[in-house]
C-alpha cells in the first residue's frame, strides 16, 4: 500500500501540484572534518526555529577498564552538569535551560552523547559549552563532584535495575542475560550501569584518564540539526573546535570480539516481581553486518505489540503468558536478540520453553509469511519517520545508530534499502544462522521468595 502512494504521488504531481504527495521522507547530511579530526555532521531543517547540538563521543562502557564498570556514565554525569574551566558547577545546563532550551546526555555500550537543544539564536552558545567539555573539563573534575555523581548513579543503577526488574534493556533479567552473553572481562558485562562495587572503586584519576583519552576530537563527531545555514556554521565550528587539543594514545580495548555460547547457559535471578519472567536469548553479529535488517524485522514479527506472533500465540491463543515481547539490540562488537516472556499463573517453564522452540522452529524452516514480514516492515518505518519527527531521536539517529553504529552519518537510505529488500526466505536463512537454540541464554527471574 505504501509503495502505491508513492506511485500515486508522484503522477499527482505531473497533473495537481498542489495536492499533498505521500513521499519517503528524506535525512540529508552533509559531513565534513576539521584538521584535528572532528567529524562535522550538519542536518539544516528550517521547519521550526530551534536548532540541536549534539556531540558524541565513541566511547561507552564498552572502553571501560576491566573492574571499572560504571565509568562511562560516572563521567557523562559528572561532565552534563559539572561546567569547566571556565564554567561554574551546573552553569551550563542553567544557561541553556535560561533561553528554553533542554540537555540531555546518554551513555550507550558503544559511545557517550550530549544533546543540547534551543531557540536557533542560540546556536553559537551552544557549541561553546560543547566545546568547553570536550577541550576544559579536566580542571572542574573533582572529588566533591566524584563523590555526588558516584551517588546518583548509584541511585539511577538502583532505580533501573532492581526498580525495575522486567525492564527490557537494563532490568535484573536483561542485566544476567547479558553478562551469561559477554562473560567477564568482556567489558558489555556491566550492562553500562555498572555495579555498586566497581562503581564505588573508580577513583578520580580514573575518571581523568578516561576523559582526557577518548574525550577529544578525533574521538568524536558534532551533529547539528535544524534551523541555520550551512555556510555560516562552518566558521563557528572552526572557531570552537578547531584549536582544541588532539586525544592522547587511547587503551587498548580489553575485549571486543564475542563468540556466542557453544552450549545453552542458563541463569535465575530473584526480585520483587508478582509473575515470574523468562527470557531467550542470543548472541548474533555486529550492528550493520549481515542479518542486521533481517533481525531487526524478525523481532518485530515474533514481538513487537499484540500483533506480534509471540502475543498472539502465548497470551491471546493459549493464554500462559500475560506478556510477551522481543528486542533487537545492535552493538558495535555483536548484537543481542532477546525475548521476555511474562508467564501467567499455573504456568510452567516447561510450557513456555516449549511453545517459543515451538516458535523459534517454524521461523528457522519457513521464515515469517508475507503479511507478517509486511506488517513488520510497516511497523519498521513508522517507528524511524516518527524518530526523525523529534529532534532528540532524530540525532540519536544520525550520529549515534549511522555515524556510530554503521560508519556513516549519511546511512539512511541504505537503511531503507536494506529493510526493505528483505525477504521471508533471508529471515528463514537469518534464523537458521542465528538463533541456534542450543546456543542461547536462558535466563528465569522468579519472584523473592518463592
Ligand atoms: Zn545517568
Amino acid at each position: 500500500m505504501i509503495r502505491i502512494a508513492y506511485v500515486l504521488g508522484a503522477v499527482l504531481t505531473l497533473c495537481v501540484p498542489r495536492l499533498i504527495q505521500a513521499s519517503t521522507p528524506a535525512l540529508a547530511v552533509t559531513k565534513h572534518t576539521l584538521d584535528n579530526g572532528l567529524e562535522v555532521i550538519l542536518h539544516e531543517n528550517h521547519r521550526l526555529p530551534f536548532v540541536t547540538v549534539e556531540v558524541l563521543y565513541r566511547a561507552g562502557s564498552g572502553s571501560e577498564p576491566p573492574g571499572k564498570s560504571g565509568l562511562a556514565h560516572l563521567l557523562e554525569h559528572m561532565a552534563n552538569s559539572g561546567g569547566s574551566a571556565h564554567i561554574r558547577l551546573g552553569g551550563n545546563v542553567e544557561l541553556i535551560q535560561s533561553m528554553g532550551g533542554s540537555v540531555e546526555a546518554a551513555t550507550g555500550l558503544d559511545a557517550t552523547y550530549y544533546y543540547s537543544f534551543a531557540p536557533a539564536n542560540h546556536l553559537e552558545t551552544l557549541l561553546w559549552i560543547q566545546s568547553e567539555r570536550m577541550g576544559f573539563l579536566e580542571p572542574a573534575l573533582t572529588e566533591a563532584l566524584l563523590t555526588r555523581d558516584k551517588a546518583s548513579v548509584k541511585n539511577e543503577r538502583r532505580q533501573r535495575v532492581e526498580g525495575t526488574p522486567y525492564g527490557a534493556i537494563y532490568g535484573l533479567a536483561a542485566l544476567k542475560a547479558l553478562q551469561l552473553l559477554f562473560p567477564v572481562p568482556h567489558p558489555y558485562f556491566g550492562n553500562v550501569l555498572g555495579s555498586d562495587e566497581e562503581i564505588d572503586s573508580i577513583t578520580l584519576e580514573d575518571v581523568k584518564t578516561f576523559y582526557l583519552s577518548y574525550y577529544c576530537p578525533s574521538n568524536a563527531s558534532i551533529l547539528i540539526d535544524g534551523d541555520f545555514e550551512a555556510s555560516q556554521v562552518q566558521d563557528l565550528v572552526a572557531k570552537y573546535f578547531q584549536g582544541l587539543p588532539t586525544c592522547r594514545d587511547q587503551p587498548a580495548a580489553a575485549v571486543s570480539f564475542q563468540a556466542p555460547p557453544e552450549t545453552e547457559r542458563r541463569g535465575t535471578v530473584l526480585a520483587r516481581v508478582n509473575a515470574p519472567q523468562v527470557s531467550f536469548a542470543w548472541l548474533t553479529g555486529p550492528a550493520f553486518s549481515t542479518g542486521d535488517s533481517e533481525l531487526d524485522l524478525l523481532s518485530i514479527v515474533l514481538g513487537d505489540g499484540q500483533g506480534g506472533i509471540l502475543h498472539k500465540r502465548l497470551v491471546s491463543s493459549l493464554r500462559i503468558a500475560s506478556e510477551a515481547s522481543c528486542q533487537y539490540r545492535a552493538g558495535l562488537y555483536s548484537s543481542i536478540f532477546k525475548c521476555d516472556i511474562v508467564m501467567a499463573p499455573s504456568t510452567s517453564e516447561d510450557q513456555i520453553a516449549r511453545e517459543m522452540d515451538a516458535i523459534i522452529e517454524n521461523v528457522r524452516n519457513r521464515g515469517p509469511s508475507t503479511a507478517e514480514l509486511a506488517r513488520a516492515k510497516a511497523r519498521w518505518k513508522a517507528r524511524i519517520f516518527g524518530r526523525m519527527e523529534s529532534t532528540f531521536a532524530r540525532a540519536y539517529l544520525i550520529n549515534y545508530q549511522y555515524r556510530r553504529l554503521a560508519g556513516d552519518a549519511a546511512h539512511f537510505e541504505p537503511d531503507l534499502s536494506q529493510h526493505e529488500a528483505v525477504t521471508s526466505n533471508l529471515v528463514r536463512d537469518i534464523a537458521g544462522r542465528f538463533l541456534d537454540p542450543s546456543k542461547r541464554v536462558v535466563v528465569m527471574m522468579r519472584p523473592t521468595g518463592k
